[in-house]
C-alpha cells in the first residue's frame, strides 16, 4: 500500500436520516395486486440485499476509513435497527413482489447476534410459485470459521467472502486492523466443509495497493471450486477519497490474467448478473471445467445499470434503490406505525415503479471524475455491497 500520498479521506455527510417522501398508497393496499412491478426502465425486482448491522470489525480504507469510523463515530443504537421480525415482515412482501434472491450484508453481518435465527426465518419464505429463495451472505470471513456450520444448519446456501490478496502485509494494511490472511482462508475452508457453496471470493482491486495480487489470487483459487471475482474499486460513499487513477479497469485486469492463462468469455447465467464470467481454457483452447471460472465486476468501467434488479434495505429499514443513492425510503416508520402487509406491499411496489436510478451509466457520461464534485452518497457499510 502506498503510504506516501497525503491523507484524502473526506469527512462523512451523515445521510442516514435523509429519507425521500413516501408515495401515498391506499390503506387497504388496493394498488398491491396485479402483475409483478417493473421500474421506469422496465427492470423487475429480483434481488434484495439486507444490511443487518452498520458495525464492522475491519476498517478497509475503501469502505470504512479509520479516520472517519473512529471511536467517536456514532453507530446506530440497537433500537434503530430493524428487528428480525421486522426484517422478515419486509422481506416477505419483497418476495411477493418478485424477489428471488436475498443477500445478507452489512457492515459485517456475522457481528449481528443470533443471525442464524434470522436466516432460518428467511429460509422458510417461498416465492409465489412456491420456490425457496436463493439465500446468501457476504462476509469478511473473520468469524466464518466459527460460524459456518451454524449458518448452514440454519438454511444459508452459500457465502461470498471478501479477500483482497494473499500478501499478508498488504492485506493487514488494507483491512487496517492487522487481520491475517490465514484466518480468512480458514473461514473459507470451514465454509467449504459445511457445504456453503459454491463459494465466491471478492477481491477489490486498487491500483498501486493490491493489484500485484491479481495473479497470485488467480493461481490460488484456480481449480479450487471457488469463483474468484475481481471488483473495480468504486466511488461508493463519500469518505474513501476515491480517485479514478486507482481503478484497475477490468479490460486491463483480464489482459494481465491472459499473460499467464488462456481465458474464454462465458455467457451470463441470468439478466442483472453483476459479474462478467470468464473460464480458464485448456491447451486446445477449450473450456477447462476443472480449473473453474472467474468474475469481473466492472461497475466503474462498464456500467451495468440496464438490468439492475437490486433493492437494498439498510440496517434501520430504509429502502435504497441504488448503491449510489443519496437517500432511502423509510419503511421502518411504516412498519412501526402499524401498516398492514398490503399497505407495505403497495408502498414498495409504488416506490419500485417510480425508480429510474442508473448512476453508473450517468457517471460514465460525466465530463469529470465524480469526486471532483463530491457526492452526497450513503456509505457502503450502511447499506451493504
Ligand atoms: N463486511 C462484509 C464484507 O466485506 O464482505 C460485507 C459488507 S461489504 C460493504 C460488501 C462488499 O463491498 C465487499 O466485498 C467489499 O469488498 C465491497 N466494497 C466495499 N467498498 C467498496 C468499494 N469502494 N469499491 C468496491 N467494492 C467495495
Ligand atoms: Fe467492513 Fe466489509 Fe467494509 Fe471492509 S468492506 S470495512 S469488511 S464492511
Ligand atoms: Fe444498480 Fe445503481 Fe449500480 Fe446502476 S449504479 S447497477 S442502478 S446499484
Amino acid at each position: 500500500m502506498s503510504n506516501t500520498s497525503p491523507p484524502r479521506v473526506i469527512p462523512l455527510h451523515d445521510l442516514r436520516h435523509s429519507a425521500h417522501p413516501m408515495p401515498a398508497v391506499e390503506k387497504n393496499g388496493a394498488m398491491a395486486g396485479g402483475a409483478l412491478p417493473s421500474d421506469r426502465l422496465g427492470r423487475p425486482l429480483r434481488d434484495l440485499r439486507i444490511s443487518v448491522t452498520d458495525r464492522c470489525n475491519f476498517r478497509c480504507s475503501y469502505c470504512m476509513p479509520k479516520e472517519v469510523f473512529d471511536k467517536d463515530y456514532r453507530y446506530l443504537p440497537q433500537s434503530a435497527l430493524l428487528s428480525f421480525e421486522e426484517i422478515v415482515q419486509v422481506a416477505r412482501e419483497f418476495v411477493g413482489l418478485g424477489v428471488q434472491k436475498i443477500r445478507l450484508t452489512g457492515g459485517e453481518p456475522l457481528l449481528r447476534k443470533n443471525l442464524e435465527l434470522l436466516i432460518a426465518q428467511l429460509a422458510a419464505l417461498r416465492t409465489p410459485e412456491g420456490q425457496p429463495l436463493d439465500m446468501t451472505l457476504t462476509t469478511n470471513g473473520a468469524l466464518l470459521a466459527r460460524k459456518a456450520q451454524a449458518l448452514r444448519d440454519a438454511g444459508l446456501q452459500r457465502v461470498t467472502v471478501s479477500l483482497d490478496g494473499l500478501d499478508d502485509r498488504v492485506f493487514r494494511q488494507m483491512n487496517d486492523v492487522d487481520f491475517p490472511v490465514s484466518e480468512v482462508l480458514k473461514g473459507i475452508e470451514a465454509a467449504q466443509a459445511a457445504g456453503l457453496g459454491p463459494i465466491k471470493v471478492n477481491m477489490v482491486v486498487k491500483r498501486g495497493t493490491n493489484d500485484h495480487e491479481v495473479l497470485p489470487m488467480a493461481r490460488h483459487f484456480r481449480g479450487s471450486g471457488i469463483v474468484l471475482r475481481f471488483i473495480e474499486y468504486m466511488d461508493v460513499g463519500a469518505t474513501n477519497g476515491w480517485r479514478m487513477d486507482e481503478v484497475l479497469p477490468s479490460s486491463e485486469l483480464i489482459a494481465r490474467l491472459k499473460t499467464e492463462f488462456s481465458m474464454l468469455p462465458l455467457q451470463a447465467f441470468a439478466p442483472g448478473e453483476t459479474a462478467q464470467r470468464w473460464a480458464y481454457a485448456d491447451a486446445d483452447g477449450r473450456r477447462d471445467t476443472q480449473a473453474g471460472e472467474i468474475g469481473l465486476i466492472s461497475s466503474v468501467s462498464q456500467a451495468f445499470c440496464g438490468d439492475c434488479n437490486r433493492a437494498r434495505l439498510s440496517t434501520e429499514g430504509q429502502l435504497y434503490l441504488c448503491l449510489f443513492a443519496s437517500g432511502g425510503f423509510d419503511l421502518r416508520s411504516l412498519l412501526r406505525g402499524g401498516a398492514s402487509a398490503q399497505e407495505l406491499a403497495a408502498t414498495i411496489r409504488a416506490i419500485w415503479e417510480r425508480r429510474d436510478d442508473r448512476y453508473s451509466v450517468l457517471r460514465a457520461s460525466l465530463p469529470t471524475a465524480p469526486m471532483a464534485t463530491p457526492g452526497r452518497r450513503v456509505e457502503m457499510s450502511y447499506i451493504g455491497g
